[in-house]
């Protein structure tokens, strides 16, 4: 494949963008290519080379790159029509009201431009109704660049994660592993009158994707009950993928008290979402004192886009379509990797897909840090094992060695994912996301001929 063009476009953007990006996990080594158009499932870069994208925007393209024409209608619409106001439109109505009508948590929403608003003003708000400071997090969530999140450590041991934090976001922030049960209940016995709410992705979907353990999701709703805190469920990336209109709430049966959304609800155009019920989201302003404001929030385009969106999957057979793709790329993924085990999990569930490098050499098995046996031999017979992802379930063989919490993923092949795995993909002509961590997407643009040629791609660069 020929980069010349990306790699003299490379050059000129870092003289004049932060490392030639515009958010920085764009920036793959040695230099990314440049996007000149989305064509489908796939994009073509400015040097004419074309990729099946899985990267879909990093979560908002359900549909892929092709805005179906009541989506398009729309937006040319609302783009010539003002484009935006500072006053309220209809669209915004209708975009709350068929979110609230589909999503078990939410009566009432607040648009803002992006999930990091969105979790932003959730945190404010829950600190705000319960007059309490704390927050839970999972290790290995992630819940956009915001200063309460943004933190390293275990426990009340945290610290931020990035410079140009104050040492007291993190104070403020006590992070624990996802699935574990027992750090949950530790945390809620020691600090229980503290916290204001545990702010958790209903699986952890930009840490290489791992399912919550039946039971895990229930018992931070008990904990939060019990305790007077409220429970966030943070569906930036799950929200209209994962569980289809309902959402991972729905799916999992667990119904979280504020729910933030942003991604797919846009279309493709910059959104956010703080939902949950009325009583709480009209603490915001005006109608409480919870502060929160945004020049763009509700913005005519975006919300038309979003709307006419989901109309779209709800009136077609868009969900159908990309999980049964989700499912075969898995189950193909499992089929390719079984001679391997357990050295690498396949994960991801509806649309959403991953291998995680859980690669250790022989004998010396990768154990989860949370896995109830305690002894060391691989896993001997696989034939029960989760056929297309994995669910987490306690009765599969490979239980004990499917990553569970960040930290888990972390201890995976990261570097062996990112510097060879990744480019010899793209070679192929298949655009993965740049890193172990994040997410892949099955758009409806995607076709059965894409999923066949990707898993030869996986064949011959695993
Ligand atoms: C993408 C993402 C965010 C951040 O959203 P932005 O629009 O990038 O600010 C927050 N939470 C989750 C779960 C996400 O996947």
């Amino acid at each position: 494949m020929n980069h010349e063009q990306s790699r003299d476009l490379y050059d000129r953007a870092l003289s004049v963008l932060a490392g030639g990006v515009n958010s920085s996990v764009r920036a793959t080594r040695p230099y990314p290519f440049f996007v000149e158009r989305g064509d489908g499932g796939h994009v073509i870069d400015a040097d004419g080379n074309r990729y099946i994208d899985y990267v879909n925007g990093y979560g908002p393209l359900l549909l892929g790159h092709d805005m179906p024409e009541q989506v398009r209608a729309a937006v040319q619409q609302y783009a010539s029509a003002g484009p935006m106001y500072g006053a309220p439109t209809e669209v915004e109505v209708e975009l709350a009201e068929f979110i609230s009508r589909h999503v078990p948590s939410v009566e009432m929403l607040r648009f803002v431009n992006s999930g990091t608003e969105a979790t932003v003003s959730a945190v404010r708000l829950a600190r705000a109704v319960t007059g309490r400071d704390k927050i839970v997090v999972m290790q290995g969530g992630y819940h956009g660049a915001q200063e309460s999140t943004l933190v390293d450590g275990a426990g009340t041991n945290t610290a931020p994660s990035s410079p140009g934090i104050p040492q007291e976001f993190a104070e403020h922030t006590i992070a624990v592993p996802f699935n574990d049960a027992d750090a949950a209940r530790e945390v809620f016995e020691a600090h229980g009158q503290d916290i204001a709410a545990v702010l958790t992705e209903p699986m952890l979907g930009n840490h290489g994707i791992v399912h919550p353990v039946e039971g895990y999701l229930e018992t931070l709703r008990e904990l939060t009950d019990d305790h007077g805190s409220l429970l966030i469920f943070d569906e930036v990336i799950t929200g209209f993928r994962v569980g289809g209109l309902q959402c991972a709430q729905g799916k999992f049966g667990v119904t979280p008290d504020i729910t933030t959304l942003a991604k797919i609800i846009g279309g493709g155009f910059p959104v956010g979402a703080i939902g949950g019920r009325s009583e709480l989201i009209e603490q915001f302003t005006p109608g409480g004192d919870v502060f929160q404001s945004g020049t763009f929030s509700g913005h005519p385009v975006a919300m038309a886009a979003g709307l006419e969106t989901l109309r779209y999957a709800a009136e077609n057979d868009v969900y159908e379509h990309v999980n049964e793709l989700g499912e075969k790329i898995r189950a193909g993924l499992t089929d390719i990797v079984a001679d391997q085990e357990p050295s690498y999990t396949v994960v991801g569930t509806d649309s959403l897909f991953k291998i995680i490098f859980t690669r250790e050499g022989p004998g010396d098995v990768p154990r989860t840090s949370i896995s109830a046996s305690g002894d060391n031999r691989e896993p001997d017979d696989l034939d029960e094992q989760c056929e297309a992802g994995c669910k987490q379930r306690a009765d599969c063989p490979r239980f004990d060695y499917c990553p569970k919490t960040g930290a888990d993923v972390d201890a995976a092949e990261t570097e062996r994912w990112e510097r060879l795995f990744w480019p010899a993909m793209k070679e192929q002509g298949v655009f993965l996301t740049a890193n172990q961590f994040e997410a892949q997407f099955v758009s409806a643009a995607h076709t059965e001929a894409d999923i066949e040629e990707t898993l030869e791609a996986y064949k011959n660069a695993l």
